[in-house]
């Protein structure tokens, strides 16, 4: 059987896409070629927003023009929160909604290059405004051994970057009784020349030992994505968030006094219920003060059966939501040029991949510095060093 499949939203997601498509070629079956109608069509799909759910439809009637023969099976988060409404599309044979309890262990590799490697599925936070761990189940993870070996696996395979990825990775060892610095020490501790990035890590949970073991690792980019939400302390009761600001202050500080030339990518929600303009401005002048490198900024969209929905709070409009966005926006492109224009002129490694656009090629430094050069078949999936 000719099968594609079609991934939408996060590196997890794509991630498992990868290791789908690897048992279903084990099993006997071909991929289909580009253009190439297939006979199953598989619809990997995200709800992290109204937007995402939007995407998945518009993903689902383009695969039905494009095989109109296949059969269309549809999963991923958007097929176990909203079952229903996808089975209501003609263009829909089957809907696979069961959610995991047990861990799958994937990586996906976007080119030669990077491999993204699932260390952590689900979520025990309960978030209020937030439907994973309804979509995705409890937290859990693999044993640190097993990670080893499937980070070896894609080494082998010609990765020159790991990408750890998870829903909340710092939650690592909750189902074996393990610790994530512990994995990340065995990781370090793998031969060759190769670099590692710890994806998205809730803030209460990158302690200073993480941190500090980061600093001094010999694999360990110099790189942070932490989410931040809301820099307003009430916000962030509301949101049931495990932090406040002063903690998340105290992490950032901590990463700059160890490593004062890191990248530190932080996501921030804007709009959510009980967000108030005076609330708003307190985390306009929190952000803004931040030394931080990027913010990756998210609107919020009203999800079934989440708490916010039965809190007693004003709703922001949904065109002050999107006033909002802009605003920290703004905040972040500005910060993320002072970010770069701070290392213009300083050495760096960079790791070049295979994509050819305009006859440049692009790589990012170990501080996520995206740098570009003109195309070289023979620097692909290689280090250099260079002057930024
Ligand atoms: S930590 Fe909160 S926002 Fe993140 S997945 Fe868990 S519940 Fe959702």
């Amino acid at each position: 059987m000719k099968i594609r499949i079609v991934t939408l939203g996060c590196k997890l997601n794509f991630a498992e896409s990868s290791q789908l498509m690897n048992t279903l070629i084990a099993k006997g079956h071909q991929r289909a070629g580009n253009g190439e109608e297939a006979d199953l069509v598989i619809v990997n799909t995200c709800s992290v927003t109204d937007t995402a759910d939007h995407k998945d439809r518009q993903a689902i009637h383009r695969v039905r023009r494009e095989n109109p023969n296949a059969r269309i099976v549809v999963t991923g988060c958007y097929a176990r929160l909203k079952p229903q409404e996808i089975s209501a599309m003609a263009e829909v044979d089957r809907v696979v909604q069961k959610a995991e309890d047990k861990f799958v262990p994937a990586y996906s590799k976007d080119d030669r290059t990077r491999c993204f490697l699932k260390v952590q599925d689900g979520c025990n936070y309960f978030c209020t405004y937030c439907t994973i761990p309804i979509a995705r189940g409890r937290s859990r993870n693999p044993f640190i051994f097993e990670v080893v070996e499937e980070a070896q696996k894609a080494l082998q395979e010609g990765a020159k970057e790991i990408i750890l990825t998870g829903v909340n990775i710092g939650d690592f060892g909750h189902t074996t009784n393990e610790r994530f610095i512990d994995l990340l020490r065995a990781l370090d501790n793998i031969a060759g020349d190769f670099r590692i990035r710890i994806s998205s890590c809730e803030p209460n949970l990158l302690s200073d030992e993480i941190i500090d073991f980061v600093a001094q690792s010999r694999h360990f980019a110099p790189h942070f994505h932490i989410p931040l939400q809301s820099g307003s302390d009430e916000v962030l009761k509301i949101m049931h968030r495990h932090y406040d600001t002063a903690l998340f202050s105290e992490r950032i500080r901590h990463i700059r006094e160890v490593m004062p030339h890191a990248f530190i990518g932080v996501d921030c929600m804007v709009g959510v219920r009980g967000e108030t303009e005076e609330r708003f401005q307190t985390y306009v002048d929190y952000v803004n003060a931040l030394p931080v490198s990027q913010l990756h900024v998210f609107t919020y969209s009203e999800r079934a059966n989440t708490r916010m929905l039965e809190m007693d709070l004003p709703v922001v409009p949904q065109k002050e939501r999107q006033r909002r966005s802009r605003i920290l926006h703004e905040i972040s492109d500005w910060k993320l040029k002072a970010f770069y224009d701070s290392y213009r002129g300083q050495k760096a490694t960079v790791l070049w991949e295979s994509k050819r656009d305009k006859g440049l090629m692009y790589g990012f430094t170990e501080n996520y510095i995206k740098v570009s050069c003109p195309y070289d078949k023979s620097k692909v999936n290689t280090f250099e060093e260079i002057t930024v």
